[in-house]
């Protein structure tokens, strides 16, 4: 009789019986908040649910302004066109990310230079950007990996050193903190996501924050079809839509990025959950991760002693098959798949080969000469870091799995145990 669950065996946990905690989370607030959305006939942008959520996120990510739009890639792209990125400038990127980090340097025209992560973490490795960096490097483009901080103290360093700028992707990090500060506070700008997956969410959507009330202004024309915002916007005076120049009565080339106000009305009971959603992450993810540190052939990844508040988009440990008798690693997390019954996944693809980063599919769009051509191909960055976590380390799950109990997390290390001990049924 097999005992592993890929092969027959009994599964360490029965979903029908014992379902992971749901993801989305909403209740009668959302309900509400919605159908008053409805009522009031107020749907499209500007609204009122706008306004109060983007108090809020300013509020709770301690910037002066954040602002609500379309997706967390949109943010992306508004930012680097807020700082005037566009031709001929370089832009640094972690190897290791969603495509929409690098996709959106090239949709902005600039170059995204790709460099390698630190396999403590993840996250970029602060002395690769320092070999990236040309005379034409004008941003960086760090990201908070599922439960990982960037290096901000050196990355900061950096941008300062060479006068650079720093766009935080935080698509994984509401909520987060480096040294007190929270993720999308350090940087020039701070992109998040509100996609379904993650861990605030309105099923699409996206902020941009900063505290530069002039970047601020920009990037609100940007996903308003360039119009510029009144006068008073940012001193949280709303008036509503309209047609309102800068001081020159100038516009701005754009195009309609904007959220509508049920998607806001969602978010404002979303961030009221927040904060203790993440305390309860984290917490189950502390004691996984002692539970994984004496399990041989898995470890956690590391913690920063700068991380002072922990977010997690995805769950993700380290493989190492040497001690599971050689066993791939994809044919553990199908067991583990099967064990829990929930999706364990690999980390993102490497960039340099990506099936969703593939610039030179759309010529008619990117090939502004031969030269660019040449400089977006990504097969010419080398990431061996990156490749050794997607190939042999990565096993990520959704966050769904910290937002339960901790019998729920004894439940994973068992299963993991399971495997280590009967791996034997699963090699040929
Ligand atoms: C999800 C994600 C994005 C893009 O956000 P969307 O809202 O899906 O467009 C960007 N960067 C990272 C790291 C992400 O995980």
């Amino acid at each position: 009789m097999k005992k592993l669950a890929i092969n027959g065996g009994t599964p360490c946990r029965d979903i029908t019986i014992q379902p992971w905690p749901k993801w989305p989370v909403w209740g009668k607030e959302e309900e509400v908040a919605l159908i008053d959305v409805l009522h009031s006939g107020v749907w499209s942008y500007n609204g009122p649910k706008e306004m109060e959520f983007n108090r809020l996120f300013a509020e709770y990510t301690g910037v002066k302004h954040a602002i609500c739009t379309v997706n967390g890639t949109i943010t992306l792209q508004i930012a680097l066109e807020a700082l005037g990125i566009g031709v001929g400038d370089e832009v640094i990127v972690p190897g290791l990310t969603w495509q929409a980090t690098a996709a959106t340097v090239i949709d902005v025209n600039a170059i995204p230079i790709l460099v390698d992560v630190s396999e403590d973490n993840w996250c970029i490795d602060p002395k690769e950007i320092e070999k990236a960096i040309t005379p034409r490097t004008k941003a960086i483009i760090p990201v908070h990996l599922y439960g990982a901080f960037a290096d901000m103290d050196a990355i900061m360093a950096i941008a300062k050193k060479h006068n650079l700028y720093v766009i935080e992707d935080c698509a994984h990090k509401h909520g987060g903190e480096w040294n007190g500060k929270k993720a999308g506070s350090i940087g020039d700008i701070g992109s998040f996501s509100y996609q379904l997956s993650k861990h605030l969410t309105s099923g699409e959507g996206g902020s941009v924050t900063t505290n530069n009330t002039e970047l601020a202004n920009k990037l609100d024309a940007l996903r308003n079809c360039g119009r510029r915002p009144e006068a008073d916007a940012f001193e949280g005076v709303d008036k509503g839509a309209g047609d309102y120049g800068d001081d020159d009565g100038n516009f701005i080339q754009s195009g309609n990025l904007r959220i509508t106000e049920f998607q806001a009305a969602i978010l404002v009971e979303g961030l009221k959950r927040l904060p203790a959603q993440n305390e309860n992450r984290d917490a189950n993810a502390e004691y996984l991760n002692s539970l994984l540190a004496e399990i041989p052939g898995v470890s956690p990844i590391a913690r920063d002693k700068r991380e002072t508040k922990k977010a997690y988009f995805n769950f993700a440990f380290k493989y190492s098959k040497n001690e599971f008798k050689g066993l791939p690693i994809e044919k553990f997390r199908n067991a583990l798949q099967a064990e829990l019954g929930l999706v364990v996944d690999s980390s993102y693809e490497p960039l340099n080969n990506c099936s969703l980063y593939v610039p030179h599919t759309k010529p008619s769009r990117h090939k502004l000469n031969d030269v660019y051509w040449e400089e977006i191909d990504p097969k010419r960055f080398s990431l061996p870091v990156c490749e050794r976590i997607f190939k042999e380390q990565s096993v990520c799950v959704h966050h769904k799995v910290l937002m339960g109990s901790t019998a729920d997390m004894d439940l994973v290390a068992e299963a993991i145990k399971k495997i280590y001990e009967h791996v034997s049924e699963l090699l040929d």
